[in-house]
């Protein structure tokens, strides 16, 4: 089992991504496709009068505020053009895929986190109200099902909370324990970069090899900005349950998929 995570960062070429699930599906590998929209989203939020906003959190890390319209635009993107854009791509290839958010039959369940700690002017605030929250739980029976009968899942956020609530959650971590909750051989997360990056943005400065156990090292986590280290942190984690392999892959080349199987990347493990 492969489980591939599709970035949302601009110049992603889902047509080689599905043309590449597509050849892998049928040589009989079983994988399941889980992708983000974030820089869709930003665009049609802009469009639609209701700019996004992030939060950054103590410690570095950035989020969306996700208040209930933000949610229902990002539900519209993510669910809606997204989504149907990579299951019409793998249906025309020939791959009988069903897209599915965390919603759904509560593929990906977590706890809501109404209350999120933020930085502002060096101060920490509290900003209430948020549908935002971290997958915990994976409905791996009900993939199970699909896989059985054939059906590639097409798999993407939002979350559901524990009390039914449609939660904002970041993809790596929900396809960090999706991998984990399948135990797949490789988790792979495709995205608008080789991999890691020693000097970012020079692609000349890969790193092709991450130890886990050596992951908090300063040439490892201090070179990840941004939304990179929750990546790295998030691919040490995976390693850790129990996912054989992680690669930071590139998807906007031709066989994404199979050049980051085969080690075209950067590699956790
Ligand atoms: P996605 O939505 O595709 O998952 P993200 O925007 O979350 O993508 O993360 C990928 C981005 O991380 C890259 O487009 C790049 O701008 C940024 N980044 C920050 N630091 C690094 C680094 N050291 N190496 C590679 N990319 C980095």
């Amino acid at each position: 089992m492969i489980v591939v995570k599709v970035g949302g960062a601009e110049g992603i070429n889902y047509e080689a991504v599905a043309k590449d699930a597509a050849t892998l599906w049928n040589e009989g590998q079983r994988l399941i496709l889980v992708h983000g929209g974030s820089s869709e989203t930003n665009r049609i939020a802009e469009a639609l009068g209701h700019p996004p906003q992030f939060l950054t959190h103590p410690g570095g890390l950035t989020s969306r505020l996700t208040d209930r319209k933000t949610l229902e635009i990002f539900e519209m993107v993510y669910c809606g053009l997204v989504n149907k854009r990579i299951v019409e791509l793998l249906q025309r290839e020939g791959v009988n895929a069903v897209g599915l958010s965390g919603l759904d039959g509560r593929i990906f369940e977590g706890r809501r986190k109404d209350a999120v700690k933020y930085i502002e002017n060096g101060k920490i605030k509290i900003h209430r109200g948020d549908y935002t929250g971290t997958v915990e739980r994976v409905n791996t029976a009900l993939l199970g099902l699909l896989l059985d009968a054939g059906y590639l899942p097409v798999l993407t956020p939002p979350a559901i909370s524990y009390q039914g609530e449609a939660i904002n959650t970041d993809g790596d971590t929900a396809a960090a324990m999706l991998a984990r909750a399948l135990g797949a051989e490789a988790l792979l997360l495709l995205s608008n970069v080789p991999g890691l990056l020693a000097n970012f943005p020079d692609e000349s400065s890969l790193i092709r090899e991450i130890p886990a156990e050596r992951a908090g090292d300063p040439q490892y986590l201090a070179v990840a900005q941004g939304r990179m280290k929750k990546k790295v942190l998030g691919a040490v984690e995976a390693v850790r349950g129990g996912v054989g392999r992680v690669v930071f892959g590139d998807a906007r080349i031709e066989r994404p998929i199979r050049a980051a199987l085969e080690g075209q990347g950067t590699v956790v493990r």
